[in-house]
């Protein structure tokens, strides 16, 4: 309800104009008093006042507003013929109704309303206590000012000011409300009536007794048209009435003519008129406002819980006493498979899918006994999503009398939420080696699953909900990682990488079980967080590394052992390598002497020597030259092995070093029966290396060439540019002997392997020899290959870089090259 609020100026100027109303309504009461009483018969100014006061003002506002009525009241008084002091007896008696009767309306700081019938009953209560107070001070001034009777004046005011006051505040409260509805043709007409038949019935001229045939038409006003409407007809009708009445109209006057009534009399009836009329139109228009209004609310709140039911994703069933369904909601339809309308009636036990129908039908029998509990599950057979798990929550609705009338089913469907709940305990419960533990943000363990009640020794009874990591750990452990991270001793320690935003951190520590046995645990811990990203808690996932640890600290142990005996080994390998390089050095130079001996001998220095003398000198030459190559050999082996082979290269031409080379094994191919080829280019080969040791690596291939060619064969030397690679030129080594098996061709070129054949045939040889080829060739930036059969001979090629196009040096050969000293 809303109430006018005018501005302080206007109030003002309506105030006025109010006051001035007083003034002149009252003034024309007193004109119109009938003669010879001392009292109006209506005292409309009284109404207007207390409309306006409710209708407008407030607090301070009202007060002087009531001041201005004692003014405005004695003026009227005092204008209509009263003695100076009657008037202001009178003004402050008008003064007090009023202020009693706003007084009592708006009493504990309430709005003056009619929508209840309380407010019905406090606007009778006032209007009459404010009447009595009139009648009470207008009484004594009667009796005491104009020797008037107390009581007759005191009862005809009361009545005439309790009239007016009914008749006009009603209007002054209507003001406020909303109007309900828009004013159509049956306004007008019902207008039209109430207006017409009041005017009729009380005109001059009517003599019969009709004075209640307003009221039903002021009925239909009240239960059609709404307050404000009612309101206005009362005044109006009200209005009509008292002047019609005054000059001698309506049933009353008519009444008085031919009874002989006092005028006081005439008076008295026409105020129970209005009394009547009002109070019969109000009460019904406040009662038809309030049924408009709570079937409203009625209606919305229906729509509301309709809606609800509808949008709610709980099934909802109202089930009546006799078990049948009253009511559902769209989600109940969908479980039981068929539209609402279809099951509305049915008895409930028929059309639940459960498999216990009996139990249910006994449930449903026993409604009204209160027989189904409030809380229970039930699994349902729902066509096309299969058996789905409900929980029920159900409620009784009563009568007044407290009888169950319905049943009230509430189910949640927690069939995809208990599966997923399962998975996902199963998966935990399913891993026994592995401890998860789940904590909140505190450190209180929140999940202690299967694995480590295992790891632990504990029950996840006994640890879960406790603040109690701590238990699990070791003490000093946590107190030293906490010096390494530079935090206090704590939970923080555990969690502080994840804390710091990283996603996991894994490391060992070591657990400590319920028994206190310790055991190493490599922990990953990760951050539980909230759909918002938010961290809630952490989860700890641990497994049991102790074994595995003990393992690789006895596995290092042993890695360091043999680490230690292999170092052992180097060691002698490199004293017995420089044993050998010294040996053979020490040799060299005795052996040397003896061969330059031997040439002395053969030369004849030692005078001519026999036939059988030079044999024998031959021999001893021919055994000491294989003695020297076998030491040179090892002397160049040692170097290798020492990473020391040292090349002294220069620009040469590869034919001069191969005719060299030929000739040296001249002494031994000559004394076998073999076919001995040499094929050299006609142009020079340039290339840049050391000529020596290039030599000494064509020697080794041709003696072997030798060595595996039995007599009658054939032993081929050639030495040409690469037909297919111009900055290569190659050197072919070739025989017809034993061959190689394809097995050996690359273990041929390993230090010391000789075939099993070689030695089988007691072939002479140390094994050293393809491995220091191999060697010169890299060293030299080449390579060395062999191509070869058992019994068809073999091929080997050394490819050499020609001088000038030589692409860098192999890396050994390149720091050979460097550490070249002139002392080799
Ligand atoms: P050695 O000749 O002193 O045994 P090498 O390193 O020169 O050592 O040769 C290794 C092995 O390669 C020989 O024992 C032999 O079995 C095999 N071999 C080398 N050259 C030939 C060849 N021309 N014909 C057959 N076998 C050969």
């Amino acid at each position: 309800m809303t109430r006018p609020t005018l501005g302080r100026a206007r109030w003002w100027v309506a105030a006025a104009l109010a006051l001035v109303g007083v003034f002149v309504l009252g003034a024309t009461a007193v004109r119109f008093a009938p003669p010879g009483s001392t009292v109006a018969v209506w005292w409309p100014a009284a109404g207007l006042a207390v409309s306006f006061l409710v209708a407008t003002a407030r607090g301070a506002r009202a007060w002087l507003f009531v001041v201005g009525v004692l003014v405005s009241s004695a003026a009227a008084n005092a204008y209509g013929g009263r003695s100076p002091l009657v008037a202001l007896c009178f003004g402050v008696a008008n003064a007090a109704e009023v202020a009693v009767v706003y007084g009592l309306l708006t009493r504990g700081g309430r709005r003056p309303a009619l929508a209840s019938m309380e407010d019905l009953w406090n606007l009778l209560a006032a209007t009459l206590a404010g009447a009595l107070v009139f009648g009470l001070f207008a009484g004594l001034t009667v009796s005491i000012g104009v020797g008037g009777p107390f009581l007759a004046t005191a009862s005809a005011v009361t009545a005439s000011h309790a009239a007016a006051v009914l008749v006009f505040a009603p209007l002054g409260i209507a003001v406020g409300t909303r109007r309900t509805r828009r004013p159509g043709f049956e306004d007008l007409v019902q207008w039209v009536v109430v207006v017409g038949l009041t005017a009729w019935v009380f005109n001059p001229d009517q003599a019969l007794p009709l004075a209640f045939l307003p009221i039903p038409v002021l009925v239909w006003g009240a239960l059609r048209l709404g307050l404000r409407t009612v309101a206005i007809q009362l005044l109006v009708v009200g209005v009509l009435a008292v002047t019609l009445t005054s000059i001698g109209g309506g049933p009353f006057a008519a009444a008085a003519r031919v009874g002989g009534l006092r005028p006081e009399t005439v008076g008295a009836l026409t105020q129970a008129f209005l009394v009547t009329a009002a109070v019969t139109a109000l009460s019904l228009a406040v009662a038809s406002t309030q049924r408009r209004a709570a079937l409203a609310d009625l209606r919305s709140e229906v729509e509301l819980s309709s809606v609800v039911l509808d949008t709610a994703a709980s099934a909802i069933i109202v089930v009546d006493r006799a078990g049948a369904i009253a009511r559902l909601n769209a989600t109940a339809a969908r479980l039981l498979g068929a539209p609402e309308a279809e099951l509305v009636g049915r008895p409930a036990a028929e059309v639940f899918p459960v498999d216990d129908h009996e139990r249910v039908s006994a449930q449903m029998a026993g409604i009204g006994e209160g027989a189904v509990p409030l809380h229970e599950e039930q699994d349902w057979r729902v066509t096309g999503l299969g058996v789905r798990h409900i929980v029920w929550t159900n409620a009784y609705l009563t009568d007044d009398t407290g009888h169950r009338t319905h049943l009230v089913k509430t189910g949640v469907d927690v069939t995809d939420e208990r599966a997923a709940r399962t998975f996902v305990e199963a998966v935990l419960e399913a891993a026994t080696a592995t401890a998860i533990i789940g904590t909140d943000l505190d450190g209180v363990i929140t999940l202690f699953n299967r694995g480590a009640e295992t790891v632990l020794g504990w029950r996840a009874s006994e640890v879960v909900s406790r603040k109690d990591w701590s238990l699990l750990h070791d003490p000093a452990e946590i107190d030293r990682r906490a010096e390494e991270l530079g935090v206090e001793p704590g939970f923080d320690v555990l969690v502080h990488r994840v804390r710091g935003g990283a996603a996991t951190e894994t490391r060992d520590w070591t657990y400590v079980r319920k028994d206190g046995t310790r055991r190493t645990v490599s922990l990953t811990m990760s951050g539980i967080r909230d759909e918002g990203g938010q961290l809630t808690g952490y989860l700890g996932v641990a497994e049991d590394v102790t074994r595995r640890r003990q393992v690789e600290v006895t596995l290092q142990v042993a890695l360091d052992r043999e680490r230690e005996a292999v170092e052992e080994l180097t060691q002698l390998d490199r004293t017995k390598s420089d044993f050998v390089s010294a040996v053979s050095h020490e040799l060299r130079t005795p052996l040397a002497s003896v061969l330059g001996y031997t040439e002395m001998l053969e030369d004849g220095a030692a005078g001519a020597l026999t036939d059988r003398q030079l044999e024998l000198v031959a021999r001893v030459d021919r055994n000491g030259r294989r003695l020297l190559s076998l030491i040179e050999d090892l002397l160049l082996n040692s170097r290798i092995e020492a990473g020391r082979l040292e090349l002294a290269p220069r620009r040469c031409d590869l034919s001069d070093v191969v005719a060299s080379a030929w000739t040296s094994v001249e002494t031994v191919t000559a004394q076998r029966d073999l076919v001995r080829e040499v094929e050299v280019s006609p142009r020079p080969l340039w290339i840049e290396g050391d000529p020596a040791a290039l030599e000494r690596m064509v020697t080794n291939l041709l003696s072997n060439a030798v060595k595996f060619t039995p007599d009658g064969g054939r032993v081929a030397l050639a030495a040409h540019p690469d037909d297919r690679r111009p900055d290569t030129v190659r050197l072919v080594v070739s025989d017809s002997g034993m061959g190689i098996p394809e097995s050996d061709h690359e273990r041929v070129f390993a230090r010391f392997f000789r075939s099993s054949a070689a030695n089988e045939r007691a072939i002479q040889g140390s094994g050293l020899g393809l491995s220091i080829v191999r060697a010169i060739a890299e060293g030299h930036g080449g390579s060395v290959s062999v191509a070869s059969a058992p019994d068809e001979g073999s091929t080997f090629t050394v490819c050499l870089p020609v001088a000038g196009s030589a692409g860098p040096p192999t890396k050994a050969a390149s720091r050979t090259y460097r550490d070249h000293r002139d002392d080799s």
